[in-house]
């Protein structure tokens, strides 16, 4: 029988990726409505070391696949390695990142394995059988009875935007096993570590070798300039179509600076090759909740919404004082950004000085 919740984790150059806390984080939740486990499956080379970290932030249990051929993120071993742990292990539900590596992994996972597969999902739950919804009408019981009363139908809930964003779909995966999701980063809650939870490590030989390689390794060219993560940052300065072209950035980055932030963008900015991708936010950018969010000619429509609205404080500067992120900010201030960045720049110096 198909039983436990396993998190495949994204390791790159030994530094696990913060996605996997997250989707270890998340998997706890949905483990302790289920009461089942959270398994993580770790691979890479020499990499068994790594494998405490997972539990503590929640991994009942780590599955280590150590081998030469996992050394470097390569589709083929990586796509058998989880096939082989599915087939072997029955796993009830799988999780990957949203990311590069694990869009290219999953859905390969599910075509071998015959099952279907939710991409980029935002938000996961546990189905309610119609029992547990008459019980928690009918009855006076607690809630952790009226989960442990009845297993069946607790199908896993998946939703995701469709349609451009505009509707949030919820998929269940109802006669296939695994239920598989990929998870986007920065979406789930990250779990407090704690560094006295126990588990259990595993070596699994899945029997990978340099057969299973299709493609050789040439040389690994590690990116100079360094990848931003905005995810991390407390406060964003975010650039709409309305700074005007890439230098219009330049005050963001002035402002971002004085307040120890990192500059963003709308989609129309990358789009536009005045920013770089990484900085992106929205529904097909990234998913951030700073502290302050500053939104510098950006209208809002609802696919940059999707990326921010759980913004702690949001500040809109904008020239039409309806457009939807006006709406949605704690505080607007109407006018051109050109001269209200640079004067809170100066704002800011003065306030510091
Ligand atoms: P606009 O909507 O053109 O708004 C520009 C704003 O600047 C206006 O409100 C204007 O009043 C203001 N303005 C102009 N000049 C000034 C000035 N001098 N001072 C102050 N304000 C000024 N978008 C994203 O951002 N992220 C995504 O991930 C994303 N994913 C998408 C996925 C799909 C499937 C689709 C269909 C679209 C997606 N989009 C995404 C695009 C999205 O629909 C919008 O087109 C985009 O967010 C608009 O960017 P913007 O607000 O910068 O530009």
């Amino acid at each position: 029988m198909s039983k436990d919740i396993y998190v495949v984790v994204e390791q790159r150059n030994g530094n696990i990726q913060k996605v996997t806390y997250e989707l270890i984080s998340e998997a706890t939740k949905l483990a302790a409505d289920l009461g089942e486990q959270v398994v993580a499956v770790l691979m890479g080379y020499k990499i068994a070391d790594k494998a405490q970290s997972l539990i503590h932030y929640g991994a009942q249990k780590v599955l280590v696949l150590d081998a030469p051929v996992l050394e470097h993120y390569t589709t083929e071993p990586y796509v058998r390695g989880i096939e082989y742990v599915i087939k072997n292990y029955e796993p009830n539900i799988v999780l990957f990142g949203a990311s590069s590596i694990g869009r290219d992994m999953a859905p390969r996972i599910a075509g071998r394995v015959h099952t279907g597969l939710t991409a980029d999902c935002t938000r996961l739950d546990v189905e309610v059988s119609k029992y547990q919804e008459y019980l928690r009408k009918a009855t006076n019981l607690p809630e952790e009875k009226i989960m442990a009363l009845d297993t069946s139908d607790r199908n896993l809930k998946m939703t995701r935007p469709a349609f451009g964003g505009n509707v949030m779909a919820t998929i269940v995966c109802r006669n296939y096993r695994p239920q598989m999701a990929t998870v986007r980063p920065g979406v789930m809650e990250l779990g407090e570590k704690d560094t006295s939870r126990t588990g259990e490590v595993v070596m699994v030989d899945a029997g990978l070798t340099e057969a299973d390689m299709n493609v050789e390794i040439l040389d690994v060219v590690k990116q100079t300039k360094k990848a931003v993560d905005i995810t991390d940052a407390k406060i964003l300065v975010s650039g709409g179509r309305g700074v005007g072209g890439p230098e219009g950035y330049n005050p963001l980055r002035e402002l971002a600076a004085e307040l120890g932030g990192e500059v963003s963008s709308s989609r129309i900015g990358v789009d536009s090759g005045w920013i770089e991708k990484d900085r992106q936010v929205g529904q097909t950018g990234k998913t951030v909740h700073p502290e302050l969010y500053i939104a510098c000619g950006i209208s809002g429509a609802i696919q940059h919404q999707a990326g921010m609205e759980d913004s702690e404080f949001i500040l809109a500067i904008n020239t039409d004082k309806f457009c939807p992120m006006m709406q949605l900010a704690d505080l607007g201030i109407v006018g051109d950004l050109k001269k209200i960045v640079p004067a809170l720049t100066e704002a800011v110096k003065a306030y510091k000085a």
